[in-house]
């Protein structure tokens, strides 16, 4: 059975036109929903297209694009805001075929997040100041935060309309111009807004769109075209990116990796109210980079919590199954069989090294859906504790100290997020503190905000993205020395 479906492009989004690429390469995806295959395969870019992309954007860097005002830098992007949302239905539709994730999240998260961060970053094209300090020995001194050029993008496949906020509207608000690589699990959503880029009166060159594999964003990291890199994605692909970035240009990297985010749920905390933070863990089916999929309960507390949150998995997991297209869905399932197997994979082993509290298998015969699993008191080194498994699979451990709590959730690799549940201020401050990790929240599930920096330590990367410091990444400071009496020879 095939999805019948919108039309929409499938080629490359270079010079503010769909082309072919020049090999014969295709991405084939199908709906994890049914697992019926979707009949339209988009073009993957090869190095040659790459070329051709870096060569436009270079020449509208250096042309169109740095003629602009920043007032006509910031129409565009409000005109492109605007178009996202007239045709906010048919991309959520677009984005949700392939992935699975269901329209309605999409539409009220993942667009209205892109919309909002194109309005903010529209704000900031005049507000990108310098620094000047005043005349010593003879020398008056000026700090200009100058665009770097043409830059690039990679995104992982379960927020992409998130990362074209992230990535794109900082750097085409200072100055740059933007190559976008999509994940090859989900080309189809951020390829459509490739003609509402152009109808918003970017000019040629300025943000282009190039599907493709692992080879493909190989190509961008390794171009000598190209000034910075922003990859969203695996540990194992950052590391890849940031190593050919240094062997080819030296460009600047960001890297937004996994993480294995932990939630403290203290004893002085309401049950009631932190079970509502904690289970924000299911959204998008726990494919999301700072979902909390260790929690760490107090003693005290222990039984109460575990009981109410097993009833709240078990309620998620009998809505589990519809149609992701339907507007009633909210949870939908794992994006494709290989991630479905790596996480099935790792429910084996928690059986095996944990108490199973509930979920544990797959549900319904077709697609690839899981039911949210929890699992209790395992093996501190299993790897369900140590791994991130980028899906529906929790592991509760409980602790007797703030000490303790600490020591354990502090003790992977990563360090994306954290949350913490307590209703003692001064507990939250110190524990916010002492969390090895990019950003924490209080009482609530860490979500990004426009303006704050949003990003990892540790394994979970480097750089940041999102507000005034994610502007910042896509300027370098010139420094103009000003010598006012100039001594005669
Ligand atoms: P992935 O690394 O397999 O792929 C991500 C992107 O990188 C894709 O576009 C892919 O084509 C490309 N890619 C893969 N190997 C590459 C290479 N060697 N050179 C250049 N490009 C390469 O990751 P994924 O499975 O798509 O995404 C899941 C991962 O992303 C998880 O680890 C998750 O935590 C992480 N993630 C992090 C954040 C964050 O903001 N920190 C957000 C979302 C997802």
């Amino acid at each position: 059975m095939s999805t019948p479906l919108p039309s929409f492009p499938t080629q490359l989004f270079i010079n503010n036109q769909y082309i072919n690429s020049g090999t014969p390469d295709r991405l084939t995806v199908s709906n994890p929903y049914d697992d019926s295959p979707i009949p339209h395969a988009a073009h993957a870019a090869s190095a040659d297209d790459i070329d051709a992309a870096v060569a436009a954007a270079t020449t509208a860097y250096k042309t169109t694009w740095a003629a602009t005002t920043p007032a006509q830098r910031q129409a565009c992007m409000l005109r492109f805001a605007d178009l996202v949302e007239r045709d906010a239905e048919r991309l959520a539709v677009l984005e949700s075929l392939p992935t699975g994730k269901p329209v309605t999240p999409t539409r009220m998260f993942d667009l209205a997040h892109l919309v909002e961060v194109w309005r903010y970053y529209a704000g900031w094209t005049d507000k990108i100041s310098g620094e000047t300090y005043p005349e010593s020995n003879g020398v008056y001194k000026i700090v200009r935060h100058e665009p770097l050029g043409v830059c690039a993008g990679i995104a992982s496949w379960n927020a992409t309309f998130m990362y074209i906020g992230w990535k794109i509207a900082p750097a085409v608000a200072a100055g740059n111009c933007f190559i976008f690589k999509p994940s090859e699990k989900s080309p189809f959503g951020s390829l459509a807004l490739g003609a509402l880029f152009a109808e918003a009166g970017f000019p040629p060159g300025v943000v282009q769109i190039v599907n493709g594999g692992a080879s493909t964003g190989a190509a961008l990291a390794a171009h000598q075209g190209i000034a910075k890199i922003s990859f969203t994605g695996s540990v194992g692909g950052g590391k890849a990116v940031q190593d050919l970035a240094t062997r080819s240009n030296l460009k600047k990297v960001t890297l937004e990796l996994g993480g294995k985010s932990p939630a403290l749920v203290f004893g002085d905390v309401e049950v009631e109210k932190a079970l509502g933070g904690v289970c924000g863990f299911l959204f998008n089916t726990g494919q999301v980079c700072v979902a909390t999929s260790r929690v760490l309960v107090q003693k005290t507390i222990f039984e109460k919590f575990t009981s109410a949150i097993k009833t709240a998995f078990e309620e998620a997991s009998a809505s589990l199954g519809s149609n992701p297209l339907d507007a009633s869905t909210m949870y939908g399932p794992i994006v494709d069989k290989a991630q479905f197997d790596k996480i099935m994979s790792y429910i084996d082993i928690g059986k095996k090294t944990a108490t199973l509290l509930t979920g544990g298998e797959r549900k319904g015969d077709k697609g690839c859906f899981i039911k949210p699993t929890i699992f209790i008191n395992p093996d501190p080194n299993s790897p369900i504790v140590k791994e991130e498994i980028f899906g529906p699979v929790m592991v509760i451990q409980s602790f007797e100290t703030e000490e303790e709590a600490l020591k354990l959730a502090n003790g992977t690799v990563y360090g994306l997020a954290a949350s913490v549940y307590t209703s003692n201020l001064d507990r939250a401050l110190r524990v916010s503190s002492a969390l090895e990790c990019g950003g924490v929240a209080v009482n609530s599930p860490y979500l990004p905000q426009v303006n704050t920096a949003f990003g990892g330590i540790k394994a979970s990367g480097q750089g940041r993205e999102l507000g005034k410091y994610g502007l910042m990444e896509y300027t370098e400071a010139k420094s103009i020395h000003i010598k006012l009496d100039v001594p005669k020879l």
